[in-house]
């Protein structure tokens, strides 16, 4: 017998080898295995190139820690790679072997795919202990996502792809996602087994009537194909898209959020054909169903931290409201006492001064009367805009005390800056020029104005206990002063 008998016999074994003589570089496949990876056996005999990678790694294996190389040296080999040929890349388990023939030493490795795995064990039981493992499988990633923050969403949705591409052995697995109105799909995670190329990145912003068909039947919730050269004509534009990937076989199943189709997800074969069975359907079908339960109830939350975000805004909102005034814009008599009430403690616990002003419009029943409600309207908001300009500090508070008066509360202000502050208003009110034929002061509208200050030379401890009654004597004496305002002919600002 010589090589070429023993090269014959040897390629006709019905079970899945590649073998090799150690003189030689050249690897030759059985019959077995070229149907496990569908190769055609025209082009069989000593053509093949096979590229063996790590499974867990993804890492092309080195010619030096090559199984035929291992073995060449003498070492047992048993154990799994994922391996590339010119067509399919698949998972295997590779036990090696020595067969010594007449004409020399053959080096043998055996090849067992899933497919010859599944043919060789009780066909019954290793389906069952597959249906409990993917059980496992499913339930360890519903527990991940049950407790997830968002954040940590797309991490476990790359990982149970992968855990499922490498369960049910495909090449590639996917999520999509559809535009609110279906008129874009976006591949937005993408598990790929080692040697096969990711496809994520050209897949972005794809037109969905581009793809008629494969909409037509998403949409009614499964896209199946076994082989893409016994797609119909009308399916052109998606068997282009196929063909370009060498995509051989793809499932894919629609995921609903909220009652409408969020996005769909699917897995590929590439190389050769795959008839689905219906444990892949069925798997598949269950971990869209986990996905789309757990983009459904981070639906939810988002539509919750939403309304819940409004409802704060709108409390914000209530709340501004609750403290302006509603004629003039400026702070009403709540916000001013909540305020003097901190300042004042503000200043007996840091020691520092705290001035007050009292504003009363001069005569301004008289202004009613002569120009009318309207008028004295317009007026009260001119005269609140000038207080508010004329007080230049960002910590004063100008408020409607009520009625014609206001309210300035001025934390870090001396006497002698507050002397200065009421001049400037007295002086800015008339700068209004609003006409007022009873006015005292050439026909002008005019302010009086009360004064008082509260200056500490030291921190005080009881502050919480003083600051109430404190609050309530600065007002006092502000009026009061007010009061001697008015009696000393208006226009005027008195301590
Ligand atoms: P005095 O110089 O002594 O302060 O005289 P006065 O007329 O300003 O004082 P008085 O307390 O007699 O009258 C205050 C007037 O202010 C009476 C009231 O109609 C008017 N007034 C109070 N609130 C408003 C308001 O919101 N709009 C208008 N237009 N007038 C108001
Ligand atoms: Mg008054
Ligand atoms: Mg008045």
């Amino acid at each position: 017998m010589n090589t070429t008998d023993i090269l014959s016999i040897l390629c006709q074994m019905p079970s899945s080898i590649l073998f090799k003589c150690p003189e030689s570089a050249s690897i030759y496949a059985s019959k077995g295995f070229e149907q496990d990876f569908g190769i055609s056996q025209s082009d069989s005999v000593g053509t093949h190139s096979f590229v063996f990678f790590d499974p867990e790694t993804k890492d092309v294996i080195p010619p030096c820690n090559s199984p035929f190389t291992l073995a060449e040296k003498g070492e047992i080999v048993a154990q799994h790679f994922r391996l590339q040929t010119g067509l399919r890349t698949m998972n295997c388990f590779v036990e090696s072997g020595v067969i010594t023939t007449p004409a020399g030493m053959w080096v043998v490795l055996q090849v067992k795919t899933n497919v010859t795995a599944l043919f060789s064990e009780n066909k019954k039981s290793s389906a069952v202990s597959k249906h409990i493992a993917f059980n496992q499988l499913l339930t360890n990633f519903s527990s991940k996502l049950i407790t997830a923050s968002v954040h940590e969403l797309d991490g476990i949705i790359d990982q149970a792809l992968a855990a499922f591409g490498v369960f049910c052995d495909v090449d590639r697995c996917y999520l999509f996602e559809f535009s609110d109105d279906t008129e874009c799909m976006s591949n937005t995670h993408e598990w790929v087994a080692a040697g096969v190329t990711p496809f994520i990145d050209e897949l972005q912003n794809m037109p969905t009537s581009s793809l008629p068909f494969f909409m037509t039947h998403i949409t009614d919730g499964m896209f199946k194909v076994d082989d893409v050269a016994t797609l119909p004509d009308e399916a052109a534009a998606e068997k282009h898209i196929f063909d370009e990937e060498r995509i051989f076989s793809i499932l894919c199943v629609r995921i609903m959020v909220d009652d409408t189709m969020y996005g769909f997800i699917g897995c590929d074969i590439i190389g050769s054909p795959y008839v689905w069975n219906a444990f892949d359907i069925e798997y598949l079908r269950r971990i869209g169903e986990m996905l789309g339960n757990t983009l459904q109830s981070l639906h939810n939350r988002k539509a919750l931290q939403k309304a819940q975000t409004e409802l704060l805004e709108a409390n914000k909102q209530l709340e501004r409201l609750a403290n302006i005034d509603g004629l003039t814009g400026i702070a009403n008599r709540r916000l001013f006492d909540s305020t003097l009430l901190r300042d004042v403690k503000r200043c007996f616990e840091q020691g520092e001064a705290l001035s007050l002003l009292l504003i009363d419009v001069d005569l301004f029943k008289q202004y009613n009367d002569a120009y009318g409600h309207v008028a004295g309207d317009a007026a009260l908001q001119k005269i609140a805009d000038t207080l508010t300009n004329s007080c230049a500090g960002n910590v004063d508070l100008v408020a409607r005390y009520g009625g014609e008066e206001f309210a300035v509360i001025l934390p870090n202000t001396r006497l002698d800056e507050l002397h200065a502050i009421a001049a400037r208003i007295i002086r800015n009110v008339k700068f209004l020029d609003i006409h007022h034929q009873a006015s005292d002061y050439d026909n002008k509208l005019t302010v009086s104005i009360g004064m008082a200050c509260l200056e500490l030379s030291s921190p005080c401890k009881d502050a919480a206990l003083q600051s109430s009654e404190s609050a309530l004597s600065l007002v006092q004496q502000a009026d009061r002063a007010l009061y001697r305002a008015k009696a000393s002919g208006r226009n005027c600002a008195k301590l």
